[in-house]
């Protein structure tokens, strides 16, 4: 997977879920297109099963750009939403979502040490989707020893976290900030914080990836996208670009199925809010992504 530093600079979705249920279908075809598009992709697991799946689908594209990242996602630690897009209908999967996963170290680090594999996650802490179940403490104690059991990961293996957080993010940095010196700089999915968390954040080491809510025109009564003020502030060399696929399209499908070729999208709106233009962003992000997923 090394490719020499002559060659020319690929689009980066650098987080997508090609792997789930919802591309059943048509998967090699979403893939082609996407190559197609000089799109290169991380397949990001969230649990076992789609852990696995993302690894195996890596396999399947030798030297392609089509890579893993491996994880357990908070929401999958206790009971959650079952969504069939993600895991696929059968009775299994709806008793995996009504129990949840403990993160089992062993598991994730066979599928970690896999050269497909070039980051953990996706893990965190995620406070906006507690189930109605269990006391909010116990589900917040999950949350967190599987997030720290994938710090330790990280740092074992030596590959970034790839980190989702929602409505968490002081316990979130609070839980970082003691292992940032020894862990490889890591990346926040879909950053939804605060700008004061994201200079926190890039204090630490980490870049950030944005997908297809850019794209978004400004809610009633404002002059700028929810996103624009923190992307002024995070330097270039700190930013990715993203699908999250099969959610989250961007504005020109808006409620239809996103896929990895459509990140073209969020690369020229990153472009537009950094006054580059879209070839120079592309250039910086597979830049970017080459060093923090050493691809
Ligand atoms: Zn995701």
């Amino acid at each position: 997977m090394q490719e020499s530093a002559a060659q020319s600079p690929h689009f980066l979705d650098a987080h997508t879920h090609v792997q789930f249920s919802g591309f059943a279908a048509d998967r090699d075809e979403v893939i082609r297109r996407a190559l197609d598009a000089d799109v290169r992709m991380v397949n990001v697991g969230t649990q076992k099963d789609t852990s696995r799946a993302a690894v195996a689908l890596a396999e399947q594209y030798p030297d392609a750009g089509v890579y893993a990242a491996i994880g357990l996602h908070p929401i999958h630690t206790s009971r959650s939403f079952h969504d069939a897009d993600e895991l696929g209908g059968g009775e299994e999967t709806k008793a995996f979502t009504s129990r949840g996963e403990e993160f089992d170290t062993d598991y994730y680090r066979a599928l970690a040490l896999n050269p497909a594999t070039v980051a953990i996650g996706e893990c965190g802490l995620d406070y906006f989707h507690f189930n109605d179940d269990e006391p909010r403490e116990v589900q917040v104690k999950r949350q967190k020893d599987a997030f720290a059991a994938q710090i330790a990961l990280s740092k074992d293996v030596k590959k970034p976290l790839m980190i989702h957080c929602r409505d968490a993010f002081a316990e979130l940095i609070a839980m970082l900030r003691p292992h940032a010196h020894e862990l490889p700089p890591g990346i926040v999915h879909f950053f939804t914080g605060t700008p004061d968390d994201a200079r926190v954040l890039l204090d630490l080491g980490f870049s950030f990836t944005f997908g297809g809510v850019l794209t978004f025109p400004p809610r009633k009564g404002k002059t700028q996208g929810d996103y624009d003020e923190v992307i002024k502030l995070i330097p270039i060399n700190r930013l990715l670009s993203e699908t999250d696929a099969p959610y989250v399209a961007p504005a020109a499908f808006r409620g239809k199925r996103n896929e990895p070729a459509y990140v073209v999208h969020a690369v020229a709106r990153l472009a537009e809010l950094k006054s580059m233009t879209p070839d120079e962003m592309k250039a910086q992000i597979w830049r970017n992504g080459k060093r923090i997923f050493g691809i």
